[in-house]
């Protein structure tokens, strides 16, 4: 699939690991939730693109709930 961005097929995928933050002073202590997501890179402009597994994508739906 070509990137999303510019169109382009040089694209390779690549192991990340993540540790997404929820934005704000009010969240200083909060958890960061952490990804070990599979990351497809585009080698032409630089757009990534990857998926938050469901575990993890509950964990930051309620975070911010929890924050709010
Ligand atoms: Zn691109």
């Amino acid at each position: 699939m070509p990137c999303k961005s510019c169109g382009s097929v040089n694209q390779r995928k690549f192991s990340a690991e993540m540790a997404i933050h929820f934005p704000g002073l009010k969240n200083i202590d909060t958890s960061v939730v952490w990804v070990f997501p599979e990351v497809v890179v585009c080698l032409d402009c630089g757009t990534a693109e990857f998926a938050v597994p469901e575990a993890e994508l509950r964990q930051l739906a309620k975070g911010d709930a929890a924050a709010a």
